[in-house]
């Protein structure tokens, strides 16, 4: 018998996000601490096995059809191929696949990106908020931009399509290089998306002040492109696309760029996603406050009902949206590392 994991306000949830792991070899200063941070214990994090366990339970009797690796940085998890091929192996009742991707930092994707996709990963999101190396070092504390830049050619190399670079842009560090990010995404053929910053860094030094909102990206782009918009469909991206099709006219990834406006413009209406963290705490939002223990369940003899229970019961207390900006919002106690952003 199916579940349908429907909140109050009739979204219905089919996309879960899974935290492999809480660590990370970068420090984004907009996220992580340079040191103080408490990693979980390797008995605390779900296997792969817990982990695949949740996805077929979820996909088998709950209408999951997407799955999204995210972390901390999922690259540093051991014989990460492993899990992806055993969540791509996964059918849903109507047989098709399920739609599976990853986001990283891209340090290490010159090295895995080919077993990533032999393994059945689909697609993958880069994370890169600028482009030069001084800047690199101060926001991500590493040297390592190099790298990174040699990891999405090489997740092109490999054949994700589309892979896509997102950058979190904020006032006073890397506001001024939306045209120079939307180069690069034409030249690499890659669809570059500009992120508001949200509150969710480990140290709380978010303010609205530094979100580069929506509208001044868009202004940015404009004065040296010409675009249109496109149909957002499910994307929490508003999606635009260049009137030239790209750097080679062919209408390919890097032919399009979008704006991820989670601050000024939330797409809370129609959001359909669950985060699962690494020690198996399910949250119906990136901003929730509470949590059901999925890994208790697990642990403790749960019946593939209980488990759908469980995330059921939590879908079913979701809000109409996070209040970001206004004066009941409450910053929640997790950063998007230890959430599984
Ligand atoms: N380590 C991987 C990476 O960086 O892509 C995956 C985890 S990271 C937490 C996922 C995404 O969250 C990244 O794109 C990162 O830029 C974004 N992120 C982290 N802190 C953020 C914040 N305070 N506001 C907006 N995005 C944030
Ligand atoms: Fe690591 Fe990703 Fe957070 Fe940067 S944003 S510190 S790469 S988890």
């Amino acid at each position: 018998m199916s579940t349908e994991l429907i909140d109050t306000f009739g979204r219905v949830h089919k996309d879960l996000r899974i935290s492999v792991t809480d660590r990370c070899n970068f420090r984004c200063a907009y996220c992580m601490p340079e040191e103080g941070m408490e990693w979980l214990n390797r008995h605390d994090l779900l296997s792969f096995e817990e982990i695949t366990r949740v996805v077929k339970t979820l996909v088998d009797q709950a209408g999951l059809t997407s799955v999204r690796l995210t972390g901390g940085e999922p690259t540093v998890r051991a014989r990460l191929p492993l899990l992806v091929e055993q969540i791509a192996a996964l059918r849903t009742p109507a047989g098709d696949k399920l739609d599976l991707s990853m986001t990283t930092n891209g340090a290490t994707l010159a090295l895995i990106a080919d077993d990533l996709k032999a393994a059945g990963l689909e697609r993958l999101n880069i994370s890169l908020d600028t482009l030069d190396r001084d800047r690199f070092i101060e926001l991500t504390r590493r040297d390592e931009l190099t790298r990174v830049l040699e990891g999405i050619d090489a997740a092109v190399a490999a054949g994700f399509s589309p892979v896509k670079v997102n950058a979190v842009l904020m006032n006073g560090i890397n506001h001024d290089e939306v045209v120079d990010f939307l180069k690069m995404g034409r030249e690499k053929n890659v669809t570059v998306r500009f992120i508001e910053f949200m509150p969710l860094d480990a140290q709380g030094e978010w303010s609205n002040d530094r979100v580069v909102p929506y509208a001044e990206i868009l202004a940015a782009a404009s004065e040296h492109f010409e675009f249109e918009p496109i149909e957002r469909g499910s994307s929490p991206a508003e999606r635009f696309r260049y009137a030239d099709g790209g750097i080679d006219g062919s209408g390919g990834p890097g032919a399009e760029f979008g704006v991820i406006a989670s601050v000024t413009e939330p797409f809370c209406g129609s959001c359909d996603r669950m985060r699962l963290s690494a020690e198996g705490q399910l949250r119906n939002c990136l901003f929730a406050l509470g949590h059901v223990d999925l890994r208790t369940v697990l642990r403790e003899g749960g019946s593939d009902q209980d488990l759908v229970a469980a995330v059921a019961g939590e879908v079913h207390k979701k809000w109409a949206g996070h209040a970001i900006g206004q004066v009941h919002f409450i910053r929640p106690s997790k950063s998007m590392s230890q959430l599984g952003g």
